[in-house]
């Protein structure tokens, strides 16, 4: 797995590199997709995962994709609870955007306050503070926050252990209310939940796999088999390995459907998950799968976005996406802390291409098998089944 392959820039994989890092971390393969597609993050982490890259990374993309306000107000707030973090965290900033045009700046109490004001008065896009030196230079009228677009609270437990609470809520309070949010905490206790309960909209939860800091801990393994045996062969690894629960994806709404309504057939609870389905059949679904009656969500990529679906033991592709790049999203939805996850591709004649495009993209081998009585096809195709689609870049709008 590469940083390149999460959907990151040059310049910014450049600058990684040049701090030494090649592999992304396993909170840096989960976090960064989410955070690049604009949406708001709760994320479990401890420091020593990765995780101030895991923000940082994807947040100066999104801003150097922007050209810069005249005036260059702060467009970014990352609020840490100590000093010490608000300069490790600034560092950070500054070593991943070497090559990119945006400014930051840390402030935070117990210092004057001169040249941080200064430097505020000259713009910066990127701002690192320590909630209570914010508060009092908003109060003098120092510095202005109206045109936050991205928020990081970071190792918010601490903050909230350190009585930041009445802070925190102050400064959203200053905030515009629609802005990107991602929540970085060690633990999640019930204040932290309340507070991403409050402020998040509609996080996706993402934690980290301490015990296997990179995407290493993910086992990826393809099954080449005929198409019409694809349900066969996923309803026998189901039962077989004694899943509870398995996230499943397929390429089309209709694929979905399909299979759900086999997969009952064959007395395995599922439910499917895409654009067609109303915001109260998904609501149930996902219930469903949370409190464990479901057992199998059927899901297409775009639908599964930005869905808090739980971290699974094993992830299927049904069928392999055509654009290579969900297939990274899709394995990041397995791994738990502690366990490894298990992402499982089922792979006819006609998906060979994508596999090999997936294999280019992410820089490894995926290791292959065949079960005996669910051989492939020896007569089918290896022709893709849509040659125009299959290089296509932009998203799908039609799932
Ligand atoms: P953090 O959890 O953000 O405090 O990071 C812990 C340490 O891991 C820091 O020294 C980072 O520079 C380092 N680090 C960040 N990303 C990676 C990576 N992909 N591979 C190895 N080390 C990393």
């Amino acid at each position: 797995m590469s940083f390149k392959s999460l959907g990151l820039t040059e310049s910014l994989v450049k600058a990684v590199n040049h701090q030494g890092y090649d592999t992304p971390t396993s909170i840096q393969v989960k976090s960064i997709p989410p955070v690049l597609e604009g949406k708001d993050v709760l994320a479990s982490a401890q420091t020593g995962t990765g995780k101030t890259a895991g923000f940082t990374l994807p947040l100066l993309q999104l801003l150097s994709q922007k050209q810069p306000l005249r005036k260059r107000p702060v467009r970014a707030l990352i609020l840490t609870p100590t000093r010490e973090l608000a300069a490790q965290v600034h560092q950070n900033v500054k070593d991943y955007g070497k090559f990119l045009d945006l400014r930051s700046t840390v402030i935070f109490g117990g210092v004057s306050q001169k040249s941080q004001v200064s430097t505020l008065r000259n713009g910066v896009d990127v701002l690192i503070a320590t909630p209570g030196r914010l508060i009092d230079l908003n109060n003098q009228g120092l510095l202005s926050l109206k045109h936050i677009e991205i928020l990081v609270l970071d190792e918010a437990d601490r903050m909230l252990d350190m009585g930041f609470l009445r802070d925190i809520k102050k400064i959203m309070g200053l905030i515009p209310k629609q802005r990107q949010t991602l929540l970085f905490s060690a633990t999640f206790s019930k204040d932290i939940r309340k507070l991403a309960n409050e402020f998040l909209n509609n996080p996706v939860s993402v934690e980290s796999t301490p015990e296997n800091t990179t995407v290493e801990a993910i086992k990826q393994k393809a099954y080449r088999v005929a198409k019409a045996k694809k349900t066969d062969l996923l309803i026998k690894l189901i039962s077989e390995g004694d899943w509870e629960q398995v996230l499943v994806f397929t390429r089309t709404k209709h694929g979905a459907n399909k299979l759900v309504k086999k997969l009952e057939a064959a007395k395995i609870g599922a439910a499917p998950i895409h654009g067609n389905k109303s915001q109260t059949a998904r609501t149930k679904a996902l219930a469903g799968f949370k409190n464990g009656s479901i057992k199998v969500l059927v899901a297409t990529d775009i639908a599964s976005r930005g869905l808090d679906i739980p971290l699974l033991p094993h992830v299927v592709n049904f069928e392999l996406p055509n654009v290579s790049e969900d297939y990274v999203h899709r394995i990041g939805r397995t791994g738990r802390a502690g366990a490894s996850g298990l992402a499982i591709s089922l792979v006819s004649a006609d998906e060979t291409v994508f596999l090999r495009d997936i294999e280019k993209l992410i820089g490894e081998k995926i290791p292959k098998e065949v079960l005996e009585g669910f051989e492939p096809d020896p007569n089918a195709s290896t022709k893709p089944f849509n040659p125009q689609q299959r290089r296509q870049k932009s998203r799908r709008k039609s799932k």
